[in-house]
C-alpha cells in the first residue's frame, strides 16, 4: 500500500509518504519555529496563515520526493486532532479535497496515537504495552491492550511536561522551544539545586507546575539578590526531578499491568537524558523490552500519522467525506471497537 500521510495539528506542515508497512519513500516537515521563537510560543493565527500559504507547496514536494504521482496512493491520512482549531482545518481541508478529487479512502488519524505508533517503525509494536506519552500538550500513560486499543492509566493534573520545559527555558532566556536547549545543559550541569519532588503518590498521574514554580522562583530570588545562577546545573537538577518522576511512575505501571513493552512517544521522548534512564530502568525488569522512536519521528511529523495511518488502514478504520476537525478529542475515543462501535 501507498499512504500520504498530512500532519498540520499545530505549526508544522508535514507531508510523508509510506509503503507498505514502513518505507518511505519521503518526509517533509515546513516547520515555522523561527517565526513563533519571536514571541516565545505558537501564536495560532500566524501559524494558520502560514499553513495555507506552504499547504500546496508541500504536498508537491512531498510527491516528487517520493517519485509517485497523486493517484497512486492507496489512502490519504490527516491529523484529525488534537490541536490548534485553524491549523488542522488547513491540513484536513487539503486531505478531503485529495479524497474526494481522486476516490481515495479518508483515515482521520488521533495525534497522539500518530505519536505512539512512532514506535512501530524500526521494530514491531506488541501488546499489551505501556506508553508514555511525553509531548508539548500531553503528558500521558497509555496502555495498549491491542492495535488501537488504548486506556489511558494517568495524565497529567495540570502542566504537560514539554510545556514546563518550555515554561522554564522562557524564564531562563533560553532559544525557543526550551525542552531540547535544557536537555543538552543538562548533561553538563550539576544536581546541586534542591526541588521538590512532583506528584509521587500510587496514582499514574502527574503535575509539573510545582516544580516549575520553584526553579522560576528560585532563579527570581536569585536574581534579586544579585547572585548568579548556574543554569547548567539548575537545568540538570530540574530535568534529573522530572526524568525520576517519570521513570518510577512507568515502570510501576508495566509491573502493574504485565506489559511486554515499555515505550516512549511525544517531543520530550526525544529527551537523552530520559531515553537513558528509561533503558537502564527497563532493562531491569524480566522479559520487558524498551521500544523508542528515532530521533526523527519524537516531535510532530507526518511519519508518524503515516505509521498509525497504516494500522488503521488494515484495520479498515476508515472515515468518510463529513470528517470534521476534533481539536480536543480523548484518545479512548479512537479505540478500533469504540470507532466501529459509533459506525
Ligand atoms: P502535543 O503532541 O501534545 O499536541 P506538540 O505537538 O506541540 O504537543 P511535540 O511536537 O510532540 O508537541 O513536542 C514538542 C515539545 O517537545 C516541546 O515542548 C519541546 O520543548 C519538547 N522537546 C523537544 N525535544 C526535547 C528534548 N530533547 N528534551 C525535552 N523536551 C524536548
Ligand atoms: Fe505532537
Ligand atoms: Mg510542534
Amino acid at each position: 500500500s501507498l499512504i500520504l500521510a498530512i500532519e498540520s495539528s499545530c505549526d508544522e506542515m508535514a507531508m510523508a509518504v509510506l509503503k507498505d508497512k514502513r518505507e518511505f519513500l519521503s518526509s517533509v516537515v515546513a516547520s515555522q519555529i523561527d517565526v513563533h521563537a519571536l514571541y516565545g510560543g505558537v501564536v495560532p493565527e500566524i501559524a494558520s496563515r502560514k499553513h495555507v500559504e506552504c499547504v500546496s507547496l508541500v504536498l508537491k514536494e512531498t510527491l516528487k520526493q517520493a517519485k509517485i504521482s497523486i493517484d497512486e496512493i492507496d489512502a490519504v491520512a490527516v491529523t484529525k486532532g488534537p490541536g490548534l482549531v485553524g491549523s488542522l482545518h488547513i491540513g484536513l481541508q487539503a486531505a478531503k479535497t485529495i479524497a474526494m478529487a481522486y476516490h481515495k479512502p479518508l483515515i482521520g488519524v488521533h495525534h497522539i496515537a500518530g505519536h505512539i505508533y512512532a514506535n512501530n517503525y524500526e521494530q514491531d509494536m506488541i501488546y499489551p504495552s505501556l506508553c508514555l506519552v511525553v509531548s508539548g500538550g500531553h503528558s500521558e500513560l497509555v496502555l495498549l491492550k491491542a492495535p488501537f486499543e488504548f486506556e489511558v492509566i494517568g495524565t497529567t493534573l495540570d502542566d504537560a511536561v514539554g510545556e514546563a520545559y518550555d515554561k522554564v527555558g522562557r524564564v531562563l532566556n533560553l532559544p525557543y522551544p526550551g525542552g531540547p536547549v535544557i536537555d543538552k545543559m543538562a548533561s553538563m550541569g550539576n544536581h546541586i539545586y534542591d526541588l521538590p519532588i512532583p506528584l509521587d503518590d500510587d496514582s499514574y498521574n502527574f503535575s509539573f507546575s510545582g516544580l516549575k514554580s520553584a526553579v522560576i522562583n528560585l532563579n527570581h530570588k536569585a536574581n534579586q539578590r544579585g547572585e548568579i545562577i548556574n543554569k547548567d546545573d539548575l537545568a540538570t537538577s530540574f530535568q534529573d526531578v522530572v526524568i525520576e518522576i517519570l521513570v518510577n511512575k512507568t515502570i510501576r505501571g508495566a509491573k502493574a499491568y504485565g506489559v511486554k513493552q515499555v515505550m516512549l512517544a511525544g517531543g520530550v521522548s526525544a529527551n537523552r537524558g530520559l531515553r537513558k534512564a528509561m533503558e537502564i530502568a527497563v532493562n531491569k525488569l524480566d522479559e520487558v523490552e524498551l521500544l523508542l522512536p528515532p530521533m526523527s519521528c519524537c516531535t510532530d511529523n507526518a511519519m508518524m500519522i503515516a505509521l498509525a495511518a497504516k494500522e488503521m488502514y488494515d484495520l479498515k478504520m476508515f472515515s468518510d467525506l463529513s470528517l470534521g476537525i476534533k481539536p480536543n478529542i480523548d484518545l479512548e475515543n479512537e479505540s478500533f471497537s469504540e470507532v466501529n462501535r459509533n459506525g
